[in-house]
């Protein structure tokens, strides 16, 4: 899922501190499950700024909503009609979800409530570990099911470096060596033949915005696009 914690409140308060009226829009899927942008953080945001503003002699009316997901069409269509009378509107959805939301509603400031932190598990009750950085090529087959993008610190497709430490990273000892790790699970498994061979490096000059079109779908977008 997509990891998200809340920003500090000074941080969202003075963003929307000239604001009169704003909409506050939640995501229930990946922002409410890591505990940052879900109905229950959207009312707990909504009374902090009621009540500080209120203190502050500067009252602010709140609309509101939280949506299944708020980057998909189909779900941010149910805020039309609902929020073009604002001045602002406070998103908590993730990076991709606020700025579809934003696209949709180019007239009226649209404020980041959360920071996307990354794309990750649920290791615990609210403890979430990034596992994925998204490169657009997993070669987690080849690693033993360990991202040496994430996991190394300099993301080596060939490893490990001269730093690897008795199982540790040369960054930190409390950062377990990813390559160390690539290493100890394939032999396990009786795979170290995996990495026997050079990996060449990923071409990370295409680093433009990527868009992931399912087979089935090809031939429709394509129409659309003609
Ligand atoms: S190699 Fe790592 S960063 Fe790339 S897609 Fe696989 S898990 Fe994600
Ligand atoms: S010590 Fe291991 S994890 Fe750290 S940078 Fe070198 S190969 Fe990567």
């Amino acid at each position: 899922m997509i990891v998200a914690e809340r920003k500090p409140f000074d941080e969202i308060k003075s963003m929307v501190k000239d604001c009169k009226k704003v909409f506050t829009v939640g995501c229930s899927t990946c922002v409410a499950v890591c505990l940052a942008g879900g109905e229950k953080e959207v009312g707990i945001l909504n009374s902090e700024l009621e009540i500080a503003r209120n203190a502050d002699g500067n009252p602010i009316e709140i609309g509101t909503a939280t949506l299944q997901r708020q980057c998909d069409t189909e779900f941010l269509l149910e805020l039309k009609g609902k929020i073009e009378d604002y001045d602002a509107i406070i998103s908590m959805a993730c990076g991709a979800g606020i700025q579809f939301l934003a696209e949709h509603y180019p007239d009226i400031p649209v404020f980041p409530a959360v920071d996307t932190t990354s794309i990750g598990i649920n290791k615990d009750v609210g403890v979430y570990e990034e596992r994925c950085r998204a490169c657009g090529t997993c070669v987690l087959g080849m690693t033993g099911g360990i991202c040496p993008v994430t996991m190394c610190a300099k993301g080596l497709y060939n490893g490990p470096c001269g730093g690897t430490n008795l199982g540790s990273c040369e960054i930190n000892k409390d950062q377990a060596c990813a390559w160390f790790k690539i290493h100890e699970r394939l032999v396990k498994q009786d795979r170290l033949q995996n990495i026997m061979d050079v990996t060449p490096p990923n071409d990370w000059r295409n680093q433009i915005p990527r868009t992931t079109i399912q087979p089935a779908y090809k031939e429709r977008c394509e129409e659309q696009k003609a």
